[in-house]
């Protein structure tokens, strides 16, 4: 923990109009878990976060605080902002585990949830304190979604799923693994199955494709491919990375841990999308940045660029000049992702956008009727508490559905 905590709960002012609240996309009711936290009310602190945001925890660790939190604190405009995400994680961590499945009155309806990202995991923890059956659909072999499969252990460690899981078993959420809905199972087999509601929290974990020449060469890769089983990919003394946002700076990082010496992060534009956060941690690791290179092919000797023609804004509006080949022994394309299409292809009446994102209404119902949906299927990729934030409105939603039902 870079700095002490009760020393950083004592700066804090008790803003009236707190700006790092209302810069919280959750509106994590800052200056009052302060004032807790000073009062040694830890454990109530912890169910006052919790009840906000039930991923409070991960939030804690992986939230882009510069942009939300601490780089809003009235402080910040002349000194160092209070860093409210340190005393948060110290909190929420001390909460998750004594947390107590407690006075649960039981509804009798059964509710699937159609995966476990922050998206599902945050709709089962409500509905299920609200006494209604649980049962989570997983594809993968666990839990967590890009939390386990995305973000990178040295970043977020993956003991606290263990802990989520733990939690789902005091309220009794029942959860398949290795179960794809739009496969075997389709959505219309859950309601013939007596399931009153659906929730879909399915992410987006279509890579995106240049749709260039050597896409499926061996020395290539997709980022959220690579970052899902890092383990089990052989790589070389030299990377190329396709793309500069803050997947990239993941994969740029991990390569690092797997033995590469050499990482380069291409972008076509003048400018990068990550965050300043994750680029200086991969500038810091070694990675270096060219700007301004537009990929035509692959080849198994590496990548080839032209350079781009930039507007005034940085923008990539064409190429010019000769090829150039960058050797490298893998080439990592992350240039984000979209939404795989199986549920809707698999169920009538559910209905995606151009760019396959599921649409909702503003209770988050998708076009099936009792079928919801939030999180990185709906908006595309964004952030863990975005996800959170919208599947707490979808649980509300449904709930109140199932009144009517
Ligand atoms: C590399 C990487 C790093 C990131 N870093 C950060 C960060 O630092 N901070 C931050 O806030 N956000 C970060 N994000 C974004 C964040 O992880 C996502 O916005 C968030 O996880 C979205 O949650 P979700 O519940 O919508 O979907 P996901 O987390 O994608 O979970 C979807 C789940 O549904 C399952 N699933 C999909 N289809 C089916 C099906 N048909 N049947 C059954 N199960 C299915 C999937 O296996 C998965 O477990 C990162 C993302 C990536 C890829
Ligand atoms: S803006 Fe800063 S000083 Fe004011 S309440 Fe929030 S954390 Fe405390």
């Amino acid at each position: 923990m870079p700095l002490h905590i009760e020393t950083e709960a004592s700066r804090c002012l008790n803003c009236k109009v707190p700006m790092c609240q209302k810069n919280c996309p959750i509106s994590t009711p800052i200056p009052h878990i302060i004032q807790m936290f000073k009062e040694n009310k830890i454990q109530e602190a912890g169910k006052e976060l919790f009840e906000n945001n039930p991923l409070s925890v991960v939030c804690a660790t992986v939230c882009n605080h510069e942009a939300q939190c601490a780089g809003h604190c009235i402080l910040g405009r002349k000194s160092t902002p209070v860093q409210f995400y340190n005393i948060e994680h110290f909190i929420s961590d001390s909460y998750l585990s004594r947390f107590k499945a407690q006075g649960i009155v039981k509804k009798n309806k059964k509710v699937a949830v159609i995966g476990s990202g922050p998206s599902g995991l945050t709709v089962s923890i409500i509905l299920a304190q609200n006494g209604y059956d649980v049962t989570i659909f997983e594809r993968k072999n666990n839990i967590g979604g890009m939390l386990r499969y995305g973000i990178p252990e040295f970043r977020l460690p993956q003991s606290v799923l263990e802990r989520y899981h733990k939690l789902l078993d005091k309220l009794g959420v029942q959860i398949r693994l290795n179960t794809t809905i739009g496969g075997a199972l389709r959505i219309d087999n859950l309601f013939r199955d007596g399931y009153s509601s659906v929730f879909v929290g399915s992410g987006a974990w279509r890579p995106r494709t240049l749709n260039i020449e050597g896409e499926s060469l061996p020395n290539v890769n997709f980022g959220i491919s690579y970052l899902e089983n890092s383990l089990h990919h052989v790589i070389g003394s030299t990377v190329a990375i396709i793309g500069m946002g803050n997947v990239a700076m993941d994969v740029a990082r991990t390569v690092f841990r797997h033995g590469a010496e050499h990482v380069m992060l291409f972008s076509r534009d003048g400018n990068a999308t990550a965050s300043s956060q994750e680029m200086s941690y991969a500038k810091l690791d070694g990675a270096e940045f060219i700007y301004g290179k537009q990929i035509v092919r692959i080849t198994t000797e590496g990548p080839v660029f032209k350079k781009s023609i930039l507007n005034e804004n940085g923008e990539s509006v064409g190429v010019e000049g000769e090829e150039e080949l960058v050797k490298a022994d893998n080439v990592i394309i992350a240039i984000s992702q979209v939404p795989k299409d199986k549920l809707i292809l698999s169920t009538d009446h559910l209905e995606g956008n151009a760019k396959g994102l599921l649409i909702v209404d503003d209770k988050y119902m998708t076009t099936h009727e009792g079928v919801f949906a939030a999180g990185d299927a709906v908006t595309g990729p964004l952030t863990v508490v975005h996800a959170v934030n919208a599947a707490k409105i979808a649980a509300a939603s449904m709930m109140e559905y199932m009144e009517k039902h």
